[in-house]
């Protein structure tokens, strides 16, 4: 069957990449759509730094991430999928059905997750193996372009419920990349009153207007703290210095929630925190629980992704998809279509 794998930092287009075979408990698929996230990007570009960090975050205990960077890659963990067959003694919905899942596959081996593997497939490939007890019908007729963005709504949503904001706090969101647009979007379908965005991009700018921000700054027209007075800051850019800029120009009392993924070593004053008593939440990932919300928030209408779609690719054009994607004046989501 076809796939694009990632090959020496490059996505490969290939034609020979064997059918899985699914096991107890879990379900062949078709994938339908897949978006391409910036992690896979940052992935195929550094992808031994990756692999070196996350084994030094689970600190020598194992657990990092087990990937040999000599052989295919295979990626894709934003997903909708229509189920084709169960494997053996599996229940699960009819052949048919479309939905979206966790991105883990459960096997005898224990949780695997979807993101980086030489053996389990993921949502760039033409079929790939689900986890039955994880899986998700997409309702409401919800089109499966719009299915898959189930995932990164659900990055945003964790963001914001790990921010506690109340619907009449002001949120400033820095960035206005995915991760950004995420969580404006679950802002805006959360109630909140006031949400701020601030990008150097015009088409980002613009597509936060879309999503839900009520009002959006061009940092290099000054400090959007300068004018807007917010509680809760979404820091979603993720590069050296963002963090510290903060700590230093924020009011007393903000929560700020790190959505950025920074690679690199980064400095900040701890006395400009000290001072205001700020409160500072890293982010990762989602709950099963938000995962499911955000399907319903997107099948419900409560979010409208159209916007965020910017581009549609098939699995040979996913090399050139991942070129495109570094330029984000063009694009927020390319999603693959197989
Ligand atoms: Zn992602």
């Amino acid at each position: 069957m076809r796939a694009s794998v990632l090959r020496d930092g490059r996505m490969v287009y290939r034609e020979d990449v064997p059918d899985p075979v699914p096991g107890p408990g879990q379900v062949l698929v078709a994938v339908r759509s897949c978006g391409i996230c910036g992690s896979d990007l940052h992935f195929a570009a550094h992808g031994d730094q990756v692999l070196t960090m996350s084994a030094q975050a689970a600190g020598g205990s194992g657990g990092g991430i087990e990937v040999d960077l000599a052989r295919d890659v295979f990626m894709g963990h934003e997903f909708s999928a229509e189920i084709l067959e169960a494997g053996p003694d599996t229940e699960t919905h009819p052949a048919g059905t479309l939905v979206t899942s966790l991105p883990v596959l459960l096997s005898a081996k224990g949780a695997e997750p979807i993101v980086y593997s030489n053996s389990t497939l993921g949502g760039y490939s033409e079929r790939m193996l689900l986890s039955a007890p994880l899986l998700m019908p997409i309702p409401n007729g919800l089109d499966h372009t719009h299915a898959a963005l189930t995932e990164p709504l659900a990055v945003g949503l964790h963001a914001v419920n790990k921010s506690n904001i109340e619907r009449g706090e002001t949120a400033l969101v820095i960035g206005c990349g995915p991760i950004g647009i995420a969580i404006i979007a679950m802002l805006r379908a959360r109630g909140v009153e006031s949400i701020a965005a601030a990008d150097f991009s015009p088409k980002r700018r613009e597509l936060a207007t879309a999503m839900g921000a009520h009002q959006v700054l061009d940092p290099a027209q000054g400090s959007p703290f300068d004018s807007v007075k917010a509680r809760v800051v979404f820091e979603a850019v993720g590069v050296p210095g963002i963090i510290d800029d903060v700590l230093r120009r924020a009011r007393p009392g903000t929560r700020l929630v790190v959505a950025g993924v920074c690679m690199e070593a980064d400095a900040v004053h701890p006395f400009f925190a000290i001072a205001k008593e700020i409160n500072v939440q890293f982010v990762l990932a989602y709950t099963f629980e938000e995962f499911a919300e955000s399907l319903r928030s997107l099948a419900e209408g409560d979010i409208d992704a159209a916007p965020m779609i910017t581009g549609e690719v098939g699995l040979d054009g996913v090399g050139a998809a991942f070129d495109d994607l570094a330029d984000p004046e063009r694009h927020c989501k390319i999603l693959v279509t197989p």
